[in-house]
């Protein structure tokens, strides 16, 4: 038995777990998976909403390349539950630190009222939601052939005429990227962001810029094969995908309640090489922090922050 162990029993009559992970995507899963096989006590919610529930399969992830986000993290989640781990479905509303080794989280569950939980240790792993295409179509085609991670789904558009959407500073960048894949790329962006210079650069690299209104994406629903993007004004463009890149946003703000630093260059959750926050007790994982917000990375962050939860526990074994 680890020293854990230690220090457990109610807290006001309630449990107090080693750790509660908010989030069962793909970093809080491996973490639950792997603090459950450190058998701590560990306490995983999620309310079904993970980022990529749009898209047809993921990429990339050794082993499991193509199978279906769900199926992914259902199998997550049962491999979590038969190690011991508990998984509730239940949205998280808030948090509170009482102490650097005690916190609570405030739990809404339909139709009944706020539960509390307790825990030594704490887990943000609610990932990001992304800004995207406000039109009719987008829905239909996303994660089909509409996508927004070229490291994702850049493959996918080998050779094929490519839409890229993307507004501000990086949108040239952005499209300079999927390059790698295809040269027929025509970026659909907005005319003051764009400096000469990167009309310059993007001319010598072959790139079309049109400068006009997205209205919809038009193709086939049934294969969820986008065909054109429709314009306010001006022709249609023909095309087999669309990359759009309209930024993100942290999917919760218990990062601010809990005083969580921010990393300056990218406004996500600072995290040291232990996967812990500047917060002692709170650690982090997946798309909340600076990392490539890939499914498998997100997964990696997991697993090593269940690794330095359990060192925080024995830190003799360090
Ligand atoms: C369309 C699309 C396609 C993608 N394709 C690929 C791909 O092919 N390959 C790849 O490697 N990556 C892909 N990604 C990226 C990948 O999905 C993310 O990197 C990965 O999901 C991040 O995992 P995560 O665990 O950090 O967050 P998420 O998977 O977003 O999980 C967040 C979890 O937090 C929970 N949560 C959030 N708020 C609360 C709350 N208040 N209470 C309770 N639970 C909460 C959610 O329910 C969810 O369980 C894709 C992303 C998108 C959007």
């Amino acid at each position: 038995m680890n020293s854990s162990n230690e220090g457990r029993g109610p807290a006001n009559g309630r449990e107090l777990y080693d750790c509660i992970v908010i989030g069962a995507g793909p970093a809080g899963l491996s973490a639950s998976l792997f603090l459950a096989r450190y058998l701590h006590r560990t306490l995983t919610f999620h309310h079904n909403s993970p980022r990529n529930e749009y898209a047809h399969g993921v990429h990339g992830f050794l082993g499991h390349h193509g199978i279906r986000p769900g199926e992914l993290l259902a199998r997550g989640r049962d491999e979590v539950t038969s190690h011991g781990g508990l998984i509730i479905e239940a949205c998280v509303t808030a948090v509170e630190r009482v102490s650097p080794q005690h916190f609570r989280v405030f739990v809404a569950e339909a139709g009944t009222e706020q539960k509390v939980f307790e825990a030594q240790r704490l887990l943000l792993a609610t990932g990001l939601r992304d800004l995207t295409p406000d039109c009719p179509g987008f829905r239909e085609f996303y994660g089909w052939s509409v996508f927004h991670c070229p490291d994702c789904d850049g493959f996918e558009v080998k050779d094929k005429r490519v839409a890229v959407l993307a507004y501000g500073k990086n949108a040239a960048g952005f499209t300079e990227n999927l390059l790698t894949w295809t040269r027929k790329l025509t970026l659909l962006t907005d005319q003051n962001e764009i400096s000469e210079d990167d009309h310059a650069k993007l001319a010598a690299l072959d790139v079309a810029v049109r400068i006009e209104n997205v209205v919809a994406l038009e193709g086939d629903k049934s294969t969820r094969q986008l065909q054109r993007v429709l314009f306010a004004q001006g022709e249609p463009l023909e095309c087999d995908a669309l990359f759009f890149s309209l930024g993100t946003e942290l999917a919760t703000d218990f990062h601010e309640k809990l005083g969580c630093r921010l990393d300056p260059e990218c406004d996500l959750l600072w995290v040291d090489d232990t996967q812990q926050t500047s917060v002692e007790g709170v650690y982090a994982a997946g798309d909340v922090t600076p990392q490539s917000q890939l499914a498998v990375v997100a997964a990696a962050e997991g697993a090593m922050a269940a690794i330095h939860i359990h060192r925080s526990f024995n830190p003799k074994q360090r």
